[in-house]
């Protein structure tokens, strides 16, 4: 039995693993290819950034946070040897009180840290109030952020579409591991937890496990690397043993769920 755990990380290696667990409906059960699910993941990244936009979206619709404000920081006015990111979220802590102070009460958000070309990092904003421009900026200015900023309304049919020019491959870049993508006021869950469903993460590879399986259907194929070769990503089929051992108790049972980290 091969040991698929990479040494660098510890962790199980993207794809090689199967999830598997009992379908609710039927008495057979669920075997699912086990993907990383990690932005730094080349074969991963694409697919989680859409499913946080996705996700991002149903929360902003769901709420009306319709106003996308841009704050953009003045390079001058960062302190030398402070990266742009860290500074960044000292000012919007600061701001998230001017705000408040302006609302007389707690204001809702989503915000996401992106950077800039020239490697300083900028935030977007989806807040549910309307701000005049002017005071935008003058508070902005107040909290060391700077002069340029912007908001604008979306139609709030339109969040999903609008949202799908931000949170880019490209806009990752450069943020060092670990930066915290996405802040949320209190009371916005973007990731809900999910009840442990009793699925279990094998260490054998779902092909490895779909050749055993004397019952395998419900195939599902897909381009998984995005190089036009499609790999067996789920089928459906009777209890096999050879996925109950080896196997860990898989902590997370969803793709859905995943931290907000880069
Ligand atoms: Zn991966």
């Amino acid at each position: 039995m091969t040991d698929f755990r990479t040494s660098a990380t510890g962790k199980f290696g993207c794809g090689l693993g199967t999830l598997v667990g009992p379908l609710a409906e039927s008495q057979s059960y669920g075997y699912k290819r086990h993907l990383c699910n990690a932005y730094r993941c080349g074969r991963c990244r694409g697919r989680k950034l859409r499913h946080v936009r996705a996700q991002i979206a149903q929360v902003a619709t769901a709420r009306k946070l319709t106003r996308f404000v841009t704050l953009t920081l003045d390079p001058a006015r960062i302190p030398g040897g402070t990266p742009s990111h860290d500074y960044l979220r000292d000012c919007w802590r600061k701001m998230r009180v001017s705000l408040s102070r302006r609302a007389g009460r707690s204001v809702e958000f989503i915000s996401v840290v992106e950077l800039h070309k020239s490697g300083v990092a900028h935030l977007h904003v989806l807040v549910g109030l309307y701000l005049p421009q002017a005071w935008l900026s003058q508070a902005w200015q107040a909290v060391g952020g700077g002069r340029i900023v912007d908001i604008r309304f979306v139609d709030v049919q339109r969040i999903a579409g609008y949202l799908a020019k931000y949170l880019t491959k490209d806009s990752l870049k450069g943020l060092p591991p670990g930066t915290r993508l996405f802040s949320c006021s209190r009371g916005i869950v973007l990731w809900p937890k999910k009840k442990a469903s009793g699925w279990w993460l094998s260490f054998r590879s779902i092909d490895e496990l779909r050749d055993e399986s004397k019952e395998a259907r419900s195939e599902r194929w897909e381009d998984i690397e995005q190089v036009g070769i499609e790999c067996l990503v789920w089928f459906e089929g009777e209890f096999l043993l050879n996925a109950a051992l080896d196997s860990v108790l898989a902590r997370r049972t969803s793709p859905a769920q995943g931290e907000t980290r880069v």
